[in-house]
């Protein structure tokens, strides 16, 4: 109704259009404060309820137990490749599986602050599956296993967590977050950059459990740099990012609203079925991933042919879709389909996938 068009970005992404109208409706003045949320103190009661309801909700929504601390950190996701490193590395010593592109990245940045192990690997498919994690040598000072439990680039996922052997398990779950249940217990820390899955770019939330927040750490840490200096100041030690704040928690309570995690996996399931049975029938179009470890949210896949692939790409923006081309280090298509991607934005690209498929046998 507003001349939206199905944005397969892979983030920033869709937000749900209900949360957009909302944010519209108060833009000029939040519920009589005289003022927008970006025009805010940070310090104002009116913006503390809007925090400490945001992060009432995401615990609602995950179940997160009291010995974990919610933090918003302002940075992204690059930030906390560094920040799970630094403050993380008691021995020095931690483990990563590496499954592609962001988790090469979390490697090489962890690798600045001491020693990585990179006990598993999917790099000799092309990090085409995830690999075997359920009886890895794991050495007994290793600080923490670290994975990304969603390949944005490479479209895959964790169904199954890697066998840690008691060590403390650290995922990226950037772009799978809020996408389907979590067992918050069955990680040390869980961390995701909110601008895929849930709101504008500029932050990350981090769950944390408490006994891993340190004040032993290396003094030339810059203090927005510990874990610590948020968790002791309820993530306003600073200015924060009031403004993704502000959007996450609408979504947040969009998410409650809609059911919950467990409706979300259901119609997350439902629409990735949708594309995944096309990909799997036909005859010109191949996704990219083993059938058992394929994401939910982002969908890679080829025609095989370079030149068709930018065809089908040039041919998708005409047809009113938007962002589906490949990364540019795998090439082909990717259609990301979070949370806020209605099902017919999937039924529609399949539809026009069929019919280009049609026309170029
Ligand atoms: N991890 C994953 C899984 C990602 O997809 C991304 C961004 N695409 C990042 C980390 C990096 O996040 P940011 O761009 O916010 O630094």
């Amino acid at each position: 109704k507003y001349g939206r068009t199905f944005n397969f970005s892979a983030g920033p992404a869709m937000m749900p259009e209900p949360v957009l109208e909302e944010i519209r409706d108060e833009m000029m003045n939040y519920r009589g404060s005289g003022m927008c949320v970006m025009e805010m103190s940070h310090r104002s009661k009116v913006f503390q309820q809007i925090a400490d309801e945001a992060e009432a909700d995401l615990r609602k929504l995950m179940h997160i137990p009291d010995n974990y601390k919610v933090l918003f950190i302002q940075g992204g996701g690059t930030v906390q490749f560094a920040m799970v490193a630094m403050n993380l590395m008691k021995n020095g010593k931690a483990c990563y599986v590496e499954t592609g592109a962001w988790s090469k990245k979390a490697i090489a940045e962890a690798k600045k602050f001491g020693e990585v192990d990179v006990i598993a690997s999917s790099k000799d498919k092309n990090f085409s599956y995830i690999p075997d994690c359920s009886d890895l040598d794991i050495p007994d000072d290793c600080d923490y296993v670290y994975i990304c439990e969603n390949e944005t680039i490479n479209g895959t996922t964790w169904n199954k967590l890697p066998n840690t052997k008691g060590h403390v398990l650290v995922s990226d779950q950037s772009s799978m977050f809020l996408s389907r249940p979590c067992n918050v217990s069955d990680y040390g820390l869980i961390w995701a950059g909110v601008q895929k899955n849930v709101g504008p770019a500029g932050m990350a939330v981090v769950i944390i459990r408490e006994d891993l927040i340190r004040d032993d750490l290396d003094p030339k840490t810059p203090i927005y740099l510990m874990y610590k200096t948020h968790a002791d100041n309820g993530s306003m030690y600073n200015t924060p990012n009031c403004w993704a704040i502000y959007c996450c928690g609408k979504v947040f309570k969009y998410l409650l609203n809609m059911g919950g995690l467990e409706e979300m996996e259901k119609r997350n399931i439902e629409k990735a079925k949708v594309l995944y049975d096309f990909l799997d029938s036909s005859k010109l179009f191949k996704g990219a991933v083993v059938p058992q470890d394929r994401s939910l949210m982002n969908v890679p896949f080829v025609t095989g042919d370079k030149d068709l692939d930018a065809a089908v790409v040039a041919a998708s923006k005409e047809a009113g879709f938007d962002n589906l081309k490949g990364h540019k280090s795998v090439g082909g298509l990717r259609a990301s389909i979070y949370n806020a991607m209605p099902k017919e934005g999937v039924e529609a690209l399949v539809e026009f996938l069929t019919k280009f498929e049609a026309e170029h046998q």
